[in-house]
């Protein structure tokens, strides 16, 4: 994204202050993917990052629910690569893989189903927000357990201040606009 069009589209994401209750500032992306031409821009953007001689060589696009799959799939598409949603536990059929992970009340878990990703294969895992990395560290890792190969990480809008990229050090992490 050039700056002036991450201007505008960042105008398409909405800031919810105290959603789902304080201090969090909710980025609201849906009146991003409402808008045609910018969802085009976006996932354009994030592909961008897979190709050329300096991007990334990735097999599979890997999202997580549910904003990772509003991006991740028409991103794999435009790729021609095939897609892996994370899910939410209790959401697969079994057998699966689960990685138990904190947030910053409570706790979590995501589950892939066992196979589904070719040996070896070669990932980029995608997510709207970056805020303290929890989540794209444990899918990172449930990832790895089912035998792929993480490569990159890309997420549309980074949180600066909520320590997502050193949470996520020593891997790649590319973010397509950043707020404080
Ligand atoms: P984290 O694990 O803290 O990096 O949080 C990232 C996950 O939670 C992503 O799946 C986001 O969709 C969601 N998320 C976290 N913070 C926000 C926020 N302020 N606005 C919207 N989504 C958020």
């Amino acid at each position: 994204l050039g700056p002036d069009r991450a201007t505008e589209i960042r105008a398409l994401i909405r800031d919810v202050p105290g959603y789902p209750h304080d201090p969090i500032v909710f980025r609201d992306i849906t009146p991003l993917l409402a808008d045609g031409a910018a969802l085009r821009d976006v996932v354009e953007a994030f592909a961008r990052l897979c190709e050329g001689d300096d991007g990334h060589a990735i097999d599979i696009v890997a999202g997580m629910e549910a904003r990772g799959f509003l991006l991740g799939a028409p991103l794999a598409t435009r790729l021609g690569v095939g897609f892996v949603p994370l899910r939410k536990a209790g959401k697969l059929p079994p057998p699966v893989e689960r990685v138990d992970y904190d947030l910053e009340y409570g706790s979590a878990a995501i589950e892939l189903r066992t196979g589904t990703l070719p040996q070896g294969a070669r990932v980029l895992l995608v997510d709207d927000v970056l805020a303290t990395g929890g989540t794209a560290a444990a899918a990172a890792e449930l990832v790895e357990r089912c035998d792929g190969k993480v490569v990159a990480t890309a997420f549309l809008l980074e949180l600066d201040g909520l320590g997502g990229r050193e949470r996520l050090s020593g891997r790649v992490v590319e973010t397509l606009l950043r707020v404080d």
